[in-house]
């Protein structure tokens, strides 16, 4: 047992059971091991082999918005156009969320739809936020889609100042989040959203491969 470094010997501090088992400074010291006073508990992160539980907790939330991208993907938003359902555009789905975590918006790509080329999921869903949020500056919000976005999408993602994009298959072929281009991240533009790249990739990249097959 050690002696009370403080020279005190009020706090508890140093002598039997720690007064807190959640104390911070425990779990740091000895990370993996049982914290006393909370039989069977690890350390954090322990159990998902992460020392820091903020980011376990980051990457939980964006798989679950990705499983939502991933919805829209394949259902898309309701069309009552009896056409619809001859169409078969490349199953890309977006999400919008708002600082808080709520769904603002969707899209699903829609170039074969409608017929515009500029119908990708990411702008469909950027310009739907938009309009319900009642500004084009998007500053705090999180735009999650299944595919990295190309070009275009890449910058319309700058333009609204969107401070994270999370995206799920890599795109070698035409992506502009890391594959050919790093448009998110260019650091002669003065908005540079996080970005989070491959999140339920094999998932994601399996609906697409589907589609084409
Ligand atoms: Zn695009």
């Amino acid at each position: 047992m050690r002696s009370d470094p403080t020279g005190t010997g009020s706090s508890g501090v140093g002598g039997g059971e720690p007064a807190d088992a959640t104390d911070p400074q425990l779990e740091t010291i000895r990370p993996g091991q049982p914290t006393p006073g909370a039989v069977g508990r690890a350390g954090p992160g322990a159990h998902e082999g992460l020392a820091d539980p903020g980011e376990v907790g980051r990457r939980q939330r964006h798989e679950l918005w990705m499983r939502r991208a991933l919805e829209v993907a394949v259902t898309g938003p309701a069309v009552d156009d009896a056409n619809a359902a001859d169409v078969d555009d490349v199953p890309v789905g977006a999400v919008l969320y708002g600082p808080d975590g709520t769904e603002l918006a969707i899209g699903r790509n829609e170039r074969e739809l409608t017929g515009d080329p500029t119908g990708h999921a990411e702008v469909l869903a950027l310009r739907r936020g938009a309009e319900r949020a009642g500004r084009w500056r998007l500053d705090g919000c999180t735009l999650v889609v299944t595919l990295e976005p190309c070009t275009m999408c890449a910058g319309a993602l700058v333009l609204a100042r969107v401070s994270t994009v999370v995206f799920g298959a890599w795109e070698p072929k035409t992506g502009a989040a890391g594959s050919l281009w790093d448009v998110l991240r260019d650091r002669r533009l003065n908005h540079r959203p996080e970005v989070y790249g491959g999140v339920l990739e094999a998932e994601t990249a399996a609906v697409l491969r589907a589609f084409f097959r």
